[in-house]
């Protein structure tokens, strides 16, 4: 194995990309040295590829593990978060994410965690057939290993502080993709650490998942305007490639959604439909059992974002009891 791709920016910021499943391949993590070590943000999934990848990473930068004096987390998703736990337990270093970020993890892989049922049966009622939901459980059940350990945190809330790589961090909450995701953002230099809030070239998913933020995409639309507030010259996203137009990126962004709710809302009028339906429409039926996961999950989104304008109203079909949706004159 090859020592992964590495990119050091201007201000000393290192851009490591770690190895992910196909079709994103890599999640950016970012190593921020000072003369007091190394700050680490969004570490990768955990895995035994990962793992080699920053033993040799670090061996490539002259660091050791001991140098690694936290790991900032942006969200809980697995590419994200996953190597956390294991660095924690490698380097003694503090983990910081925010409190409903943390709360999500829990709510997703905690050992009182049901999602993986429910999310089945919910998938279900949105009209995925049975020989797909049935899969999603134990495709869920296969993010486990890449979160493993749970890393003791320290929170970090909206508007706090962070000082990492001799630079000061503004930690600002933008939801949507992700329930307490956090960007960080440094004013002087108009530096913006995006995680996936931001993405060039990519939409970033946004799911509508039993339990968790009942309106995602509205959030999401709210963080995308309230990044739009910050001056940034040149953006550092979880995938993909840093990137400079960023504030043309978020109005990409708001118009692919706005055009993706006009295009759900037209499919509504000539009969009420469930979300699969909607997603057969858009997708077509050949999507894996992952890609499909997301894509039912995201037009949920869509749909109750519709349901929340006054657009679409939600429907229990009395034949069999499925969840659909029509449109509201
Ligand atoms: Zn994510
Ligand atoms: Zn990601």
């Amino acid at each position: 194995m090859n020592i992964p791709e590495i990119h050091v920016w201007d201000h000393g910021i290192i851009q490591v990309k770690i190895s992910m499943a196909y079709p994103l391949r890599w999640v950016n993590s970012y190593v921020l040295p000072s003369s007091a070590g190394i700050s680490i943000i969004d570490p990768g999934p955990r895995n035994r590829t990962t793992e080699e990848e920053w033993t040799k990473v670090l061996k490539h930068l002259d660091f050791g593990f001991h140098d690694v004096n936290e790991i900032f987390v942006t969200h809980h998703h697995p590419d994200h978060f996953g190597l956390a736990g294991w660095f924690q337990s490698q380097a003694d270093c503090h983990v910081y994410m925010s409190q409903r970020a943390f709360d999500e993890s829990q709510y997703m892989w905690g050992t009182h965690s049901n999602i993986n049922n429910q999310l089945m049966k919910w998938l279900g009622q949105h009209g995925l057939p049975e020989a797909l939901s049935v899969q999603i459980e134990q495709h869920l059940f296969g993010f486990l290993p890449q979160v493993t350990p749970i890393p003791d945190i320290t929170t970090v809330a909206d508007g706090s502080f962070l000082t990492m790589g001799s630079l000061s961090w503004l930690a600002i909450e933008s939801g949507g993709h992700a329930p307490g995701h956090l960007s960080l953002f440094q004013q002087e230099l108009g530096l913006m650490m995006c995680g996936d809030a931001v993405l060039p070239r990519i939409s970033p998913n946004i799911s509508l998942i039993p339990g968790s933020d009942p309106d995602p995409l509205f959030t999401f639309m709210n963080s995308l305007h309230h990044l739009n507030t910050y001056k940034v010259n040149q953006a550092f996203p979880g995938h993909r490639d840093v990137f400079i137009n960023y504030h043309e990126r978020l109005d990409e962004l708001l118009n692919h959604h706005e055009e993706r709710l006009e295009r759900i809302e037209k499919l509504l009028h000539p009969s009420p439909q469930t979300g699969y339906e909607i997603c057969e429409s858009l997708f077509g039926n050949r999507l894996s059992i992952h890609q499909m996961r997301f894509a039912m999950c995201e037009v949920l989104a869509h749909l109750q974002e519709l349901v929340r304008r006054g657009h679409a109203r939600i429907i229990l079909s009395s034949l069999d009891y499925r969840i659909k949706y029509t449109y509201e004159e």
